[in-house]
């Protein structure tokens, strides 16, 4: 590990690995620490048990309490969400945006003076169509939302298909581990995986950063990281939650939005679910 770098990124999802790679590669020497392991995107099938025990948040059972109690599930690895999400990607929507210029008063945040960046990140991420038909679940999924009226489309996603794509060929996720994490490490940045950051303590100008390593092989040690610049990307729960434990609670982890995610089960004459058709893109 450098003795002494000048920029501490905090987790390695795609808010981290993005933002450690940019500073690594203008020159800065970046330290990126991540609580999870480093594991390839392939260590485990994707959404199967082995995938959620080694790569998710509490083996995926995250629950929320209030007066909604909710289920939620985040990643906890090098990479974080990008190595178990499904990579269905869109441009921030124009309303979106519109909401964040005028709520938080942010420039140059129209649509078209982000063209640019949005090209950009996905030439990296290889943003695309599926090369073929959507799997037959997909295409009933879009049906059915068309006889009901509800809006509908084939989602872009970050994916290299290659040009020989079938059900036995799928391509390959563009996750962090296969983008930003090999070209951050290129360009000399210094990755501490099983690394938890626990607090953040601002003395002297500086910050120290009191990290728990727990390698899989290896002995337990508390770490000690002192830096001029700390960029926290621990997700939308780990973010709030070390900067509160750090005493830094204004309009910090005041709210919390999510995305739900329903899921239905339909029964039909003829067959929908073929085997080896895993990517809904609808
Ligand atoms: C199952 C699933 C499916 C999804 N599908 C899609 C999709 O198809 N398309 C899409 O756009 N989005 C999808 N998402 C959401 C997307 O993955 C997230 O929005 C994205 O990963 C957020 O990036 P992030 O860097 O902010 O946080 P994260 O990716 O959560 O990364 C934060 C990282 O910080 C680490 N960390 C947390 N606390 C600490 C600490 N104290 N010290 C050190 N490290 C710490 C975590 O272990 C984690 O690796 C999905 C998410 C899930 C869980």
């Amino acid at each position: 590990m450098q003795p002494s770098p000048d920029i501490l990124v905090i987790g390695s999802g795609p808010g981290g690995a993005v933002t450690a790679t940019c500073l690594a590669e203008a020159g800065h020497a970046v330290l990126m620490v991540e609580e999870g392991a480093n594991l390839p995107l392939d260590s485990a099938p994707h959404f199967s048990r082995e995938e959620i025990v080694q790569k998710y948040r509490n083996a995926g059972i995250g629950v929320a309490f209030g007066n909604a109690k909710l289920a939620f599930a985040e990643g906890r690895c090098v990479g974080g969400g990008s190595e178990i999400n499904r990579g269905l990607y869109h441009r921030t929507p124009a309303d979106v945006l519109s909401l964040w210029r005028m709520a938080w008063r942010v420039e140059a945040l129209a649509p078209e003076e982000l063209t640019a960046h949005f090209e950009h990140c996905e030439t990296i991420a290889q943003v695309q169509y599926l090369p073929g038909l959507a799997p037959a679940f997909s295409q009933r999924l879009h049906q059915g939302a068309q006889g009901l009226g509800w809006a509908s489309m084939e989602v872009p996603r970050l994916f290299a298909y290659g040009p020989k794509w079938n059900l036995g060929n799928p391509g390959r996720k563009q996750s962090m581990t296969e983008t930003f994490v090999p070209r951050f490490l290129a360009a000399g940045g210094q990755l501490l995986a099983d690394a938890r950051a626990v607090r953040l303590v601002r003395e002297s100008g500086r910050w120290r950063v009191t990290v728990e390593h727990r390698p899989a092989a290896g002995a337990y040690r508390l770490i000690e990281i002192s830096v001029p610049t700390v960029f926290v990307a621990c997700g939308a729960t780990g973010t709030p939650a070390l900067l509160r434990r750090s005493g830094i609670t204004h309009n910090v982890g005041n709210q919390l939005r999510f995305h739900p995610m329903v899921k239905v089960v339909a029964k039909f004459r003829d067959e929908v679910n073929l085997p080896g058709e895993l990517e809904p893109v609808h």
